[in-house]
């Protein structure tokens, strides 16, 4: 019997990221291609249908069999019927795009929002596995999170869950993207901290990983902007756990490649911030940048697969 494979897509501002997938969330083939978001939603849809489909053709060529196909994009996203309701940096508006994948496909697909199926990813395939009740924290450009009860995402009544960016942790600081001031995202995120150090020190164009090596080095005033988005971070860290109560929060986006430099700061914040509340791991992610297509996967898969989908995503529920 030929092997199946889904084909995924994890749509951002700029690029796509596109895979092949086994059930199992092994990735057998990779490509990547830009989103062409200039060019207006209609044509970032027609990219997308059109990659999707010459990469059902090449899983066919491969002697594999394409069975599902899985998008994850930005924004708000109504994952139960397939719509992806808005997006600030692809564009969309009310775009069905899950109907428009079948159609064009000729196999069931599902849509899901690119954080929220990076959770379900490390929470089933990463370092969130094993444990029933994860919070992965993606911190980019951005910042969202994605919560995983039992294997299943959890999407929110109106497909906007796992907003933490803009959960208020220094009120009247920092002016955020969404109009309020002191977000999680504009205190803690890549884009922040590079921002912050540059107005600090007058020294231009600073990255958030050039603050984080200076400050590793010693340099004081690195070190302070570390260190105060550690803490906005372990504050909205607290919120979610407060919330959320979970067993491990999983820390990913290019925020995370500061490895123990940012799991350090964090943890003493949150430990030194906590109450009465259960104290959660905090550990790196562990899949990089195939989370998004290795989660969309997962969720064509779920979304496919009827009644056996429970027990499939759910192996490990009897160990909690
Ligand atoms: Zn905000």
């Amino acid at each position: 019997m030929k092997e199946s494979v889904v084909v995924a897509l994890d749509v951002g501002g700029t690029g796509m990221k596109c895979a092949l997938v086994r059930p199992d969330g092994t990735v057998v083939h990779e490509e990547r291609h830009p989103t062409l978001a200039a060019r207006g939603p209609e044509a970032v849809t027609e990219n997308i249908l059109s990659v999707a489909e010459s990469l059902a053709g090449k899983a066919r060529a491969d002697g594999l069999t394409p069975v599902a196909t899985g998008i994850a994009v930005p924004g708000v996203v109504d994952e139960l019927n397939g719509v992806a309701v808005w997006s600030a940096n692809v564009g969309f508006r009310d775009v069905p795009l899950r109907d428009l994948a079948v159609q064009r496909l000729g196999m069931p697909a599902a849509l899901g929002h690119d954080v929220r199926v990076g959770a379900l990813a490390e929470a089933r395939l990463g370092a969130g596995r094993g444990r029933g009740h994860v919070l992965f924290v993606a911190i980019g450009t951005g910042i969202a999170a994605g919560l995983v009860i039992n294997g299943a995402g959890y999407p929110g009544a109106h497909g906007a869950a796992g907003e933490l960016g803009h959960v208020v942790v220094r009120p009247g600081g920092a002016l955020c993207g969404c109009g309020a001031r002191g977000c999680l995202e504009a205190e803690a995120s890549a884009k922040s901290i590079g921002r912050r150090y540059a107005e600090l020190s007058g020294i231009t164009g600073a990255t958030a990983f050039d603050v984080a090596t200076r400050a590793a080095a010693g340099e004081e005033l690195a070190g302070r902007v570390w260190q105060e988005a550690a803490e906005a971070l372990a504050a909205g860290l607290l919120a979610a756990q407060a919330l959320y109560d979970v067993q491990v929060v999983v820390l990913g986006g290019g925020l995370a490649e500061a490895g123990d430099d940012l799991l350090r700061p964090v943890r003493a914040a949150v430990a030194e911030g906590i109450t009465f509340h259960r104290t959660p791991e905090i550990v790196r992610a562990e899949l990089g940048d195939t989370a998004g297509c290795r989660g969309a996967a997962l969720l064509a898969l779920d979304h496919s697969a009827g009644p056996t989908a429970e027990h499939r995503r759910n192996p490990t529920k009897d160990q909690e």
